[in-house]
């Protein structure tokens, strides 16, 4: 299959179909709730969907090319719609989301931060972009370390990058 650069409309594409957060946000934590009630391991589901999610979005998407820092703030912008920080310190990658789409508010029966799901997509995308020769960066998923909706004042994702 060809490399699907990054063009405008397929950014656009991305954008209208995985930015509307806010309407899937409900749903999510519907399901984080009946995953918790059936005790399967909610983060490693979340992590599963997001991957497949990412996989089915990069036939028309994929990272731009850039340094790390860089390309995960515009990706965290296309496929979140967030203005995230992003540190780098040695190999670990932390990504600071004030405004989280999917942890908005603290839920008190739930346990788990729904952007386990975007986490997962996040570097799935970079494992597809891998395969199709289009970056260089091998960036690993450690987890959610904060999220609004387990409290915190926002949400904060590690990463970490591996050559
Ligand atoms: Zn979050």
């Amino acid at each position: 299959m060809a490399v699907p650069p990054a063009n405008p409309t397929a950014r656009e594409h991305l954008r209208e179909n995985l930015a509307p957060f806010n309407q899937i946000r409900n749903a999510l934590y519907q399901l984080i709730r009946f995953m918790q009630d059936k005790k399967v391991s909610v983060p490693d589901d979340l992590h599963r969907m997001g991957r497949d999610i990412a996989r089915t979005f990069s036939n028309y998407w994929l990272p731009p090319p850039g340094d790390p820092t860089q390309v995960l703030r515009e990706v965290y912008l296309d496929v979140t719609g967030s203005k995230v920080k992003v540190d780098l310190t040695g190999k670990n990658v932390r990504v600071v989301d004030k405004k989280c789409r999917l942890c908005k508010v603290k839920y008190p029966d739930i346990d788990h931060a729904g952007c386990e799901l975007i986490v997962a997509m996040i570097a799935e995308f970079f494992v597809q972009a891998r395969a199709k020769d289009a970056t260089s960066i091998n960036l690993k998923l450690v987890g959610v370390e904060e999220s609004r909706a387990r409290g915190n004042e926002r949400c904060v994702h590690l990463y970490r990058l591996e050559s």
